[in-house]
């Protein structure tokens, strides 16, 4: 067991570039930003030199250039997912979650294979084709193999016109072998956020439970790429700390995993602290981020990291995620619930049960209308997962730009096998636009490709992609 992870984050360096940044001219911006422009990515130094700008139009013009880095990596798509909340059991005492063990006012449920069934049909039958499982830490009584069983679960589930088709999970840290085991249990994505890099911090939020050990935690990621799992998801949960210091520690990982794996993590996830119940540290972050504040971080990771997923879930307003499209998200989370049982017990499970406050209740189908009506483009695709485009063979066609040649055809075809079987006639009719549009903007030889498979899917084929 690695009992130390300081050579991951380099805490040292970090406040060093911090306490030595001065604001930047017009001029240094627009060096930067140049670079940025070349696809490459950014250094430490780039960005916390970005992070100083607050003049109005150089923060348009950071906008500005972080939507040319998505569209030129990923293009106009937009992945849409759903988290699939199993259990809210936990032994941790995270000071900001609902799920801590000593919250007394938490409803506490563990949901029944056949309970997590029941809920995977509601959310096949919404559309939905990938999942986030999620869960406390604490397994009660079968240990880690309720997880394991709840993957079968989840895949073994069909419905008329569909099955769930990739399912990523965010579980607390594993083992070793307990990462092998979750590898040969088929997920799509290992997620699991450091919360903040911060050291000190996390130790004053994250005050029992195995949770409060800072490097099982950071080091959790390398134990997963070691058993296997190519695929993984780091993020920071925005309001614990100075996001300056986290945003430059999370560059620091992707930089070691890099170097140690030759690969950096498929997403990040950038969730801010929401209102939870029994816990008075959620209404009043510590580290309040506003939302001018947020839309220039995610603009300045989409430079950083140009060819990796960024993710914004539902705790945010429907009013911010419009406004964070177009700043670099690549996927979204819709129609969500974070209570078990809450997509189809509306009315047994409340708001009592659920994790944190969502900002976005609307339900799937408003959602990918909002994302069209905004120029996107809504993708249920799973194509990479399932042809085995992972790890280095994705890595390498994302830092290429090449990736959204296989993103785009299989948005569209994915969009319209949602189209046809679970939109409502206004977004059917929407959404039937935009294909037409983005089909005559394709160049001829791809628009001959993407029509051929189109055709399949109206004619009643599932799961088409390239
Ligand atoms: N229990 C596991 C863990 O902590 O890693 C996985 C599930 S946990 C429910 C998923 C994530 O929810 C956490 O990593 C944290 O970032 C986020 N979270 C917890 N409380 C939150 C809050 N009040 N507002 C926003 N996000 C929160
Ligand atoms: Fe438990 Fe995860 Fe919530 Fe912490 S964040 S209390 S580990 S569910």
């Amino acid at each position: 067991m690695v009992s130390n992870s300081s050579f991951i984050i380099n805490e040292a360096q970090i406040q060093g570039i911090l306490s030595k940044q001065r604001p930047i001219s017009a001029l240094e911006t627009r060096d930067i930003l140049a670079k940025a422009l070349g696809f490459k990515g950014l250094d430490l130094f780039d960005v916390a030199a970005l992070m100083t700008v607050t003049d109005k139009e150089l923060l348009e013009e950071i906008f500005h250039a972080a939507a040319e880095v998505k569209k030129e990596i990923y293009g106009k798509r937009l992945v849409i997912f759903a988290p699939l909340y199993i259990s809210n059991f936990c032994n941790n005492e995270c000071l900001y979650c609902a799920f801590r063990a000593k919250n007394k006012e938490l409803q506490r449920r563990a949901l029944t294979q056949p309970e997590i069934a029941a809920e995977v049909k509601c959310l096949i039958e919404q559309g939905q084709k990938r999942i986030l499982l999620v869960a406390g830490e604490s397994y009660t009584g079968e240990g880690l193999q309720y997880v394991f069983d709840a993957i079968d679960t989840v895949y073994s589930v069909k419905s008329e016109h569909g099955e769930i088709r990739r399912v990523n999970v965010n579980v607390a840290p594993l083992t070793l072998e307990e990462f092998k085991k979750l590898k040969d249990a088929a997920i799509g994505t290992y997620q699991l956020f450091q919360e903040t890099y911060h050291r000190d911090t996390y130790k004053e939020m994250h005050v029992a439970g195995k949770k409060a050990d800072y490097d099982w935690r950071l080091t959790a990621i390398d134990r997963a790429m070691e058993a296997g799992i190519d695929d993984i998801g780091i993020g920071i949960l925005f309001g614990l700390a100075d996001p300056r210091f986290d945003v430059l520690a999370l560059l620091q990982h992707i930089a070691h995993l890099n170097d140690k794996f030759g690969i950096g993590p498929h997403t990040i996830s950038i969730p801010r602290l929401e209102p939870a119940l029994g816990s008075s540290l959620a209404s009043a972050p510590p580290y309040l981020v506003s939302d001018d504040e947020f839309c220039k971080i995610i603009a300045i990771l989409r430079l950083a990291i140009p060819y990796t997923g960024i993710i914004l879930s539902t705790r945010e307003t429907s009013d911010f995620r419009r406004r964070a499209f177009s700043l670099g998200i690549s996927q979204i989370s819709a129609g969500s619930r974070t209570n078990p049982g809450g997509y189809g017990d509306v009315e047994k499970n409340s708001s009592v049960a659920s994790q944190f406050s969502l900002g976005d209740h609307r339900l799937l189908d408003e959602v990918v209308r909002d994302v069209v009506e905004f120029g996107f483009m809504p993708s249920f695709c799973t194509a990479c997962y399932r042809s085995g485009r992972t790890g280095e063979e994705f890595m390498a066609l994302a830092k290429s730009g090449k990736i959204k040649n296989v993103c785009t055809p299989n948005a569209l075809v994915s969009f319209q096998e949602y189209l046809q079987y679970y939109a409502s006639p206004k977004t059917l009719e929407a959404g039937e636009k935009l294909i037409a549009r983005e089909l005559s903007s394709l160049p001829e030889n791809q628009k001959q490709l993407v029509e051929k498979l189109l055709a399949k899917v109206r004619g009643g084929e599932g799961d088409v992609c390239v």
